[in-house]
C-alpha cells in the first residue's frame, strides 16, 4: 500500500475551536500511527471571511498542541501551510480541462435569476436544483461578453454513490440529489468542493479524515473524482462534539477556543488526552502519554455517536497532568500566571529557579489549572495579599493573636528555620498550652496565606523565610490584614 497521507483542512475564519482541533488531531495521531504524512493547507478561498490573522491562530494553537505537520512551501526556514488563495492557477487549469472534456460547461446565468429560480422550486415544494439551462453552452463562450461566466460540473443523474467510511460504516448517496454544482465562480474563485478535491488529488491524499458536518458535500466530490478519472480516497467522518446539553458546541458552553484554554491554564498534553478521547478510546484508560496515544489510535475505535464535552473532565484531566508535571516545566508555565496574580516581575527575576520549582512542587497537588496554582501559591510572595475578612476575624481572634505573639518571638529565636524546626517547636508550644497542633498551625496560616486552606503550613513557611513570615504576620497583628 501507497504511504498513507493526510491533510488537515481548516479554513482560517476565525480561531482554531475545540472541533477543529480534534480533527487535527485525529489525522496528526492517523497519520503518526502508520508513520505516513500529513498536511495542513489553509482553505482561504472566501477573501471575505477569511484572515491573515485566523490562520496565524490556527497556526499558534496546533503548535501549542505540538502538532506539527510534515510538508508544505518553505516560510522562513520553515514548513509552512499550503495556502488554497496562492493556488487559484491550478484550479482554473482544472476547470479547463473539464470544460475541454464537456464534462462540465460555462454558465451565465445571473445571480439574481438564479435566487428567483431556487424561490420559485421552493414556493412550488420541489427541492431547488440548477435546472442545467446553460448545459447547450458547453465550452462557448460566444456572446457572454464581459459579463462573465461560472463553470459548473455536468453531473450524470442516474444511480447511486456509496462510500465505505472508516468511521460510519457504508453511506449510499442518491445521485438524483445532486445538480450541475458551481465549480469556479464568474470571478475565477473556486468553490469550496472543487478546490479540496483539486488539492486532495494532487496532494496525493489517501485518506480524508473531517468532521461529519461535511458529509453532505461528499457526494458531489465524488461525483468530481469521477469526472476527473481519479481514485477516490478512503473517507472517515467524524461525529460532531455537543455541549452537555446535547446541543452542537458553541460559545454559549463555555470557551471553545483551543487558546482560550493556553490562557485559562490548561496544559497541552491534558488538552490532547482529553481530545484524543472525545470520540476515541482504547479500553477504560483515560491518561495516554503522547507514545501511546500513537501506537493505540485506530479509526475503527472512533465512535459513531456524536462525543458530549465535559468542562468539568477537562479540568480533572488538566489536574491529573499538573501533578504529573515535572517542575521546571511547570515554573516555566507559570512565570506568566503568576504575574496575572499580581507577583511582580522583579521578584519572579530575583527569585532563585530552585525556590519556584518548590513553591510548584508544593501546591501541584491540588490544583487544577495553572490559574489555580499561582492564585493558591500568591502568598508565598512579597507584597500585600488579598484577605478574606469574615475569615480573619473569625480564626484571628485576641487569643490567636497573642500565641501568635508568642510563636513569632520564639520563631526568631530559633537557630534554623525548616520546615522540622517549625513543626517540633510548635508541637512543644502546643503541648506546652494543652492544645491541639492545629490550634496553632491554623491562625499562621491564615495570618500567612488569607485563607484557611493551604499545603502543609511548615515547608511553607519555610520557602517563604523568617523575615516574610514575620512582616505577613505583623500585618495581621497590627491590624492591618
Ligand atoms: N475547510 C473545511 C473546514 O474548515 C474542511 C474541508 C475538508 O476537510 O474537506 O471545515
Amino acid at each position: 500500500m501507497s504511504k498513507v497521507r493526510v491533510r488537515f483542512a481548516p479554513s482560517p475564519t476565525g480561531y482554531l475551536h475545540v472541533g477543529g482541533a480534534r480533527t487535527a488531531l485525529y489525522n496528526w495521531l492517523f497519520a503518526r500511527h502508520v508513520n505516513g504524512v500529513l498536511v495542513l493547507r489553509i482553505e482561504d478561498t472566501d477573501p471575505e471571511r477569511s484572515t491573515d490573522e485566523s490562520t496565524t491562530t490556527i497556526l499558534d494553537a496546533l503548535r501549542w498542541l505540538g502538532l506539527d505537520w510534515d510538508e508544505g512551501p518553505e516560510v522562513g526556514g520553515s514548513v509552512g501551510p499550503y495556502r488554497q488563495a496562492e493556488r487559484l492557477k491550478l484550479y482554473q487549469e482544472h476547470a479547463r480541462k473539464l470544460l475541454n472534456e464537456g464534462k462540465a460547461y460555462y454558465c451565465i446565468c445571473a445571480p439574481e435569476e438564479l435566487e428567483a429560480r431556487r424561490k420559485a422550486a421552493l414556493a412550488a415544494g420541489i427541492s431547488p436544483k440548477y435546472d442545467g439551462r446553460c448545459r447547450e453552452r458547453g465550452n462557448d463562450l460566444t456572446g457572454v461578453g464581459g459579463k462573465g461566466a461560472a463553470v459548473r460540473l455536468l453531473v450524470r443523474e442516474e444511480g447511486g454513490i456509496e462510500i465505505a467510511d472508516l468511521v460510519h460504516g457504508p453511506i449510499r448517496f442518491d445521485r438524483t440529489d445532486l445538480d450541475d454544482f458551481i465549480l469556479l465562480r464568474s470571478d475565477g474563485m473556486p468553490t469550496y468542493n472543487f478546490a479540496v478535491v483539486v488539492d486532495d488529488v494532487l496532494m496525493g491524499m489517501t485518506h480524508v479524515i473531517r468532521g461529519d458536518d461535511h458529509i453532505s458535500n461528499t457526494p458531489r466530490q465524488i461525483a468530481l473524482y469521477e469526472a476527473l478519472g481519479l481514485s477516490i480516497p478512503c473517507f472517515a467522518h467524524i461525529p460532531m462534539i455537543l455541549g452537555p446539553d446535547r446541543a452542537r458546541l458553541s460559545k454559549r458552553h463555555g470557551a471553545t477556543s483551543v487558546l482560550a484554554y493556553q490562557q485559562m491554564g490548561y496544559l497541552p498534553e491534558a488538552v490532547v488526552n482529553y481530545l484524543a478521547r472525545l470520540g476515541w478510546s482504547h479500553g477504560d484508560q483515560e491518561i495516554f502519554t503522547q507514545e501511546e496515544l500513537v501506537k493505540y489510535f485506530s479509526l475503527e475505535k472512533v465512535g459513531k455517536t456524536p462525543a458530549v464535552f465535559d468542562p468539568v473532565k477537562l479540568e480533572w484531566l488538566n489536574g491529573q497532568y499538573i501533578k504529573r508535571t515535572a517542575p521546571d516545566r511547570l515554573t516555566a508555565w507559570l512565570r506568566p500566571f503568576w504575574e496575572a496574580t499580581g507577583v511582580r516581575q522583579e521578584e519572579l527575576f530575583r527569585r532563585d529557579e530552585m525556590w519556584l520549582q518548590k513553591v510548584a512542587l508544593l501546591f501541584q497537588e491540588r490544583a487544577r489549572t495553572l490559574t489555580e496554582l499561582a492564585s493558591s501559591s500568591r502568598f508565598v510572595f512579597d507584597g500585600k495579599i488579598e484577605r478574606d475578612t469574615a475569615v480573619t476575624r473569625k480564626v484571628l481572634s485576641g487569643e490567636a493573636k497573642a500565641r501568635l505573639r508568642v510563636l513569632l518571638s520564639e520563631i526568631e529565636a530559633l537557630p534554623t528555620f525548616t520546615a522540622e524546626t517549625l513543626e517540633s517547636l510548635f508541637r512543644m508550644k502546643a503541648t506546652a498550652l494543652g492544645l491541639k497542633l492545629v490550634d496553632l498551625a491554623q491562625p499562621f496560616r491564615v495570618a500567612l496565606s488569607g485563607k484557611t486552606v493551604s499545603p502543609p503550613i511548615f515547608p511553607v513557611m519555610e520557602l517563604m523565610g523568617v523575615e516574610a513570615v514575620q512582616r505577613r504576620v505583623e500585618e495581621v497583628l497590627e491590624g492591618e490584614g
